[in-house]
């Protein structure tokens, strides 16, 4: 590695070693090797095993955006800006193309209620400076013609993107591994060794140890029981299940061209043909079961806002969890004890904010200047003392 980097209290790095290899983890030690960290990745099951695999795949910081979320925004819309670089700098090393599209979104109101609140959206985006329109029913279906007739009003946004977050993670492996980063899977990290207060080892599942300076916990949902994490500094990051649906139609003849998203539901078409309607949000524990009630929930919502979705073909439901916190920010940066940082609590915006994130955590660990926004997401917001207080 880079002997000059430093770690959060100047001592020199030997290396860093990343906890979970979903899009969180894998894109920390992608920009961290990019910044000269020498830097291994461990997963308790594999690459993309986690929530990343059941995710839609949304760029969306102005059409997902919720009342009260102005430090999100700020975050997403810097992520959002920097997938382009992202994108092309993973697939100059993997040398397959991703499919990242910056196609827009339309935002439909199918009756009068729904479009009252489509026009307070509408309103809040407009007073945060961002670029949506109102659209009329006609102008809406000349954008996207398999809408239902009846909708009463919509907002375009142009700016909105989304990629495959599969592919993503498939294709930040290959990159890595051309890189020789390397990525142990099956092997759960279950021990954090110290020496005085620092980082200095991981434990693994079974006995054996990696030692390094600089810990990333990049563990999801997990994050909040995570019992290898010390009292004090773990997050209270908790699992919101949701669950999508997979389609498939003609490749040639896609029911719609960017995202499409009602009041209770979201479309997002892939490049191959296939459309993912989401997705439920539940406060369900670990649970992961797929329900007949979602599932049927989820298509009945899609048929409504784009009827010839019963046409296509069902490949099956996934379900998922979001690593939630009680602000709805995540949890990026150093905690307090020296070499443990952390990367969680993405909660609906991982796949999003992976850019933001890797660069943050990469400045952080190279001693460089990050984002400003990123103090938003400080971990010390929920750290308690030994003692247990806050
Ligand atoms: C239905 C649904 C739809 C979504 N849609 C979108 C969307 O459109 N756009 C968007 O931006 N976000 C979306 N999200 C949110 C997004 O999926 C998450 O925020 C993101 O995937 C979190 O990534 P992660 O890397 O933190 O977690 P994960 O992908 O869960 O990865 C964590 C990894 O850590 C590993 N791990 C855990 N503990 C250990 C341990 N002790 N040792 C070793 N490894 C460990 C796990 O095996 C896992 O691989 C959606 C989520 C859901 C559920």
């Amino acid at each position: 590695m880079n002997r000059s980097d430093t770690t959060q209290d100047d001592q020199p790095a030997r290396g860093a070693v990343v906890v979970g290899a979903g899009i969180i983890g894998l894109a920390c030690a992608w920009e961290m090797h990019r910044a000269g960290v020498e830097v291994a990745v461990v997963d308790r099951v594999g690459p993309g095993s986690g929530t990343t695999a059941v995710a839609a795949g949304m760029l969306a910081p102005v059409g997902e955006l919720h009342f009260g979320e102005t430090d999100l925004l700020r975050m997403n819309l810097i992520s959002a800006g920097r997938y382009p670089e992202f994108v092309a700098s993973i697939e100059r090393s993997c040398g397959t193309g991703i499919g990242y599209r910056r196609c827009g979104g339309v935002h439909v109101a199918l009756d009068r209620d729904e479009a009252g609140e489509l026009r307070r959206s509408h309103e809040l985006q407009l007073r945060l400076g961002q670029g949506s329109e109102w659209l009329g029913p006609a102008a809406a279906r000349e954008i996207e013609p398999g809408l239902a007739p009846g909708l009463a009003g919509a907002i375009r946004v142009p700016g909105d993107g989304v990629v495959d977050p599969r592919v993503l993670t498939s294709a930040l492996v290959e990159a890595l591994e051309s890189e020789r980063v390397p990525i142990l899977t099956g092997r759960a990290v279950e021990a954090l060794r110290r020496s005085g207060d620092r980082v200095v080892a991981v434990g693994l599942e079974g006995g054996a140890e990696i030692e390094t300076d600089v810990v990333v916990a990049a563990t999801g949902a997990e994050s909040g029981r995570a019992a290898w994490l010390p009292d004090e500094v773990r997050p209270p990051v908790r699992p919101v299940k949701g669950q999508v649906v997979e389609l498939r139609g003609d490749p040639g003849l896609s029911l719609c061209s960017g995202i499409l998203g009602s009041e209770r539901v979201y479309l997002v078409p892939r490049p191959d043909g296939r459309l993912i309607v989401g997705a439920t949000s539940e406060e369900l524990g670990f649970d992961r079961t797929v329900t007949a009630g979602a599932v049927y929930e989820l298509l009945r919502e899609a048929g409504r806002l784009l009827p010839d979705v019963v046409e296509l073909e069902y490949l099956g439901a996934r379900a998922g969890l979001r690593p939630g916190t009680p602000d709805n920010l995540p949890v990026i940066g150093p905690t307090a004890i020296p070499g443990l940082y952390l990367a969680t609590g993405h909660y609906r915006n991982g796949i999003l904010l992976a850019p933001f994130t890797a660069r943050a955590i990469a400045a952080m660990v190279t001693g460089e200047a990050t984002d400003d926004p990123v103090a938003a997401a400080d971990p010390g917001r929920f750290e308690t003392s030994v003692s247990g207080t806050s």
